[in-house]
C-alpha cells in the first residue's frame, strides 16, 4: 500500500511521520508527475486552502487529482483540505475539488475561538483528541454522507464513500486511530 500526501503547503510532514511510524509507504506530491503517479489514498493536509489551492493548480497538479478522487481514490482530508474537497463554501466563492457533498464554512469559529483542543467521539473509536487551528465546520450534508463527529453541535467529521473529512488535525495528536481507520479502509477496496 502507498498513501500520496500533498505536499505543497501546511501540515504535511506531521501526516508523513504518522505514515512512518505505521509502517505504511508514502509519497510527497509536489507536482504533476508526482500527481500522475499509482497511488493507493490521498492525504490533503491542513494549512491555507486558497494557497493550496493555488499551488495545485499552477504545479499542474489539479486535474490528475481531481480525476483520481472523482473515480474514487480514498481520501482523509484535514482541515484546509476539508475546504479542498467540500462541494460548497458558504463564506467564500472559491471551489476546488467539490467531490465531498457538503457545505463547509471556512475560519468558522472566528477570531476568539481560532485555536482550540478538545476530545470528542468520532464514530465508533471513541473520543478521540481533536485540535482545531483556524478551523472550517461542516454546515450542511447531503444525501448519502455520514456525519461521524460533531462538536458543540457543529458537525467536525464526515465520511462520503471513499472521502473522509475533518475540520481538526488529527496528526497534531498521539492518537492514530483516525490514521489506522483510514488506512484499513483502504485497505479493504
Ligand atoms: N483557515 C484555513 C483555511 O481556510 C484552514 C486552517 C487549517 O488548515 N488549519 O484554509
Amino acid at each position: 500500500m502507498k498513501v500520496g500526501v500533498l505536499a505543497v503547503q501546511g501540515a504535511f510532514a506531521e501526516h508523513e511521520e504518522i505514515l512512518s511510524q505505521l509502517g505504511v509507504d508514502y509519497i510527497e506530491l509536489r507536482n504533476g508527475k508526482d500527481a500522475r503517479q499509482d497511488f493507493d489514498g490521498l492525504i490533503l493536509p491542513g494549512g491555507e486552502s486558497t494557497t493550496q489551492g493555488k499551488l495545485l493548480r499552477e504545479l499542474d497538479m489539479f486535474e490528475p487529482l481531481k480525476e483520481k478522487l472523482v473515480r474514487g481514490l480514498p481520501v482523509l482530508a484535514t482541515c484546509a483540505g476539508l475546504i479542498l474537497l467540500a462541494e460548497e463554501i458558504s463564506n467564500d466563492t472559491a471551489r476546488y475539488f467539490g467531490t465531498l457533498p457538503v457545505t463547509v464554512k471556512r475560519n468558522a469559529y472566528g477570531r476568539q475561538l481560532g485555536s482550540f483542543y478538545t476530545e470528542e467521539q468520532f464514530g465508533d473509536l471513541g473520543k478521540v483528541p481533536m485540535t482545531f487551528i483556524r478551523a472550517p465546520y461542516v454546515e450542511s450534508v447531503r444525501a448519502g454522507v455520514e456525519i461521524l463527529a460533531r462538536v458543540e453541535q457543529k458537525i467536525v467529521g464526515v465520511r462520503y464513500k471513499n472521502q473522509i473529512g475533518l475540520s481538526f488535525h488529527p496528526e497534531l495528536n498521539d492518537n492514530r486511530k483516525i490514521h489506522q481507520m483510514f488506512l484499513a479502509s483502504i485497505a479493504l477496496i
